[in-house]
């Protein structure tokens, strides 16, 4: 069986490093007894180091939440993705809608797609949406999210995406997305991959969901929607909901 993949993405968050190696090691003995699901933990850059240094190689892999897209030169507070190689990084965010929001545009977001994928890095490509509409405009911008976030990418390099469905209007929410409606576009995504790269391709491509997610209405989620994986924020700072979510899909 292939594994589930939960990605927890802290955001800016905690504030101190003692608080981040507690949810780290928490979160990593929950994960030591996992059978079927690979745990993703992105912190903060400047706890990376140390955690991964902590890290149990097999329970719980260390991830980023963004990378700049050029391999180095004077671009001021950014991360090179050759830096992150560097360290052992095999998992990156990139476009995620809070990134968006400050300027990213598809253009950037194609160049460190390739970039990471190039160099052997699973990039966890954001897609979603602002808004829904009656007419279906959300699907035509999904779908040119998707190509413009891809159109440097061959199909010779797609073997590590990972693609993360999050509804902008679901995101940092008080509910997430219904079930049935995240099995509807789990299921376009994968018809617009299958476009680009062929059913094969389309079907061993991870397509994760995010947008409150707690440990609650994780398991509806992931059984009804037909997805590979989870992508969450806050409930991912909150041990005991993270570690609880984590049981659940595992079992
Ligand atoms: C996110 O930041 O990717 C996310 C899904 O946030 P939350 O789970 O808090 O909605």
């Amino acid at each position: 069986m292939k594994k589930r993949i939960i990605v927890g993405n802290w955001k800016m968050n905690p504030t101190t490093f003692d608080e981040a190696k507690r949810i780290f090691k928490s979160t990593k003995s929950a994960a030591e007894k996992l059978k079927s699901v690979s745990v993703v933990l992105c912190p903060p850059f400047v706890y990376i180091p140390q955690l991964l240094n902590s890290r149990t190689e097999s329970a719980v892999s260390v991830g980023a939440q963004d990378v700049y897209f050029e391999e180095r030169g004077s671009f001021t507070g950014e991360i090179s993705p050759l830096m992150l190689k560097d360290l052992g990084i095999k998992y990156v965010i990139v476009g995620h809608s809070e990134k968006r929001a400050k300027g990213q545009t598809d253009e950037m977001i194609a160049k460190k797609v390739a970039m990471l994928l190039e160099i052997g890095i699973s990039p966890i490509l954001c897609i979603g949406e602002e808004t829904r509409s009656e007419d279906g405009a959300h699907l035509d911008f999904l779908k040119s999210q998707i190509k413009n976030s891809l159109n440097k990418v061959s199909k010779k390099n797609i073997g590590d995406l990972i693609v993360a469905y999050e509804p902008i209007w679901a995101i940092g929410a008080k509910e997430a997305m219904k079930p049935e409606d995240i099995y509807e576009m789990s299921i376009f995504i994968r018809k617009v991959l299958a476009d680009l790269y062929g059913h094969d391709e389309a079907v061993a491509t991870p397509v994760l969901y995010g947008g409150s997610v707690n440990f609650r209405n994780a398991l509806e989620i992931f059984e009804k929607g037909q997805i590979n994986g989870l992508l969450v924020g806050r409930e991912s700072v909150n041990v005991a909901g993270f570690v609880e979510l984590l049981k659940t899909i595992d079992a």
